[in-house]
């Protein structure tokens, strides 16, 4: 789905939403260069998580990058959008408080854009809030699917591979992969099988 519509006085809210490696922060680094080429008015947030500041853009996987601002809230994000602006991206949109669903809604009723990418579940495959809510009242819902390391199936599911049950730990590479639902395993960590697995996977290389 494409959507080409210049900002109007009426807003909407798209979600790209999917597991870790799946392509959000590319399509939603995507969206934006194309707004930001129409000459469009964007303005691009991304959570403070831990209290730790990110350097001022979104980075994929694959090195896109884009700048942005970072946010403490949702509160704070709607503060911060200038009356002008067209477009608003907000990126790990999983990691911002339960506010987020209405500051997106307040945006969108002021005309703007909202674009929106995070996870949808999180490591033991549960809803990851405010997601679901965030994709309840979204006009445009993009579902994104990496593919899985251990089969090349398609993958819906962001594999820990270290013990950890705090919801939130941050990085990717090496505690997270993409597995489709018959490899996922909530419970891999637990027993420290993850990563005899993932040396396994290394050692077996082609
Ligand atoms: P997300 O924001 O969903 O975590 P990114 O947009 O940051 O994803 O990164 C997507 C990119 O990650 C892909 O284009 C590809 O280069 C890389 N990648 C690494 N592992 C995988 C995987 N298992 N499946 C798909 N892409 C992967
Ligand atoms: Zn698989």
């Amino acid at each position: 789905m494409e959507i080409h519509r210049k900002a109007s006085e009426h807003g909407w809210i798209e979600v790209i939403t999917g597991s870790m490696f799946s392509g959000k922060s590319e399509e939603l680094i995507r969206r934006l260069r194309r707004a930001q080429i129409a000459r469009q008015k964007v303005q691009i947030f991304k959570p403070v998580v831990d209290n730790r500041y990110g350097e001022d853009q979104i980075v994929s996987h694959s090195d896109m990058r884009i700048a942005s601002q970072n946010v403490r809230s949702s509160e704070e994000l709607v503060a911060r959008v200038d009356e002008d602006t067209e477009v608003v991206g907000i990126d790990e949109g999983q990691f911002f408080d339960l506010n987020l669903p209405t500051a997106c809604d307040t945006l969108a009723n002021r005309g703007k854009r909202v674009i929106v990418a995070g996870l949808d579940q999180d490591y033991l495959g549960r809803p990851f809030e405010p997601m679901p809510q965030l994709l309840a009242i979204a006009e445009y819902i993009t579902k994104t699917l990496a593919i899985c390391v251990v089969c090349g199936e398609p993958a819906n599911h962001t594999q820990r591979l270290v013990a950890s049950s705090d919801r939130v730990l941050v990085g990717a590479t090496g505690l997270y992969e993409a597995r489709c639902r018959h490899c996922f395993d909530p419970y891999l960590a637990d027993t420290g099988k993850g990563k005899e697995q993932d040396a396994e996977r290394q050692r077996t290389k082609p």
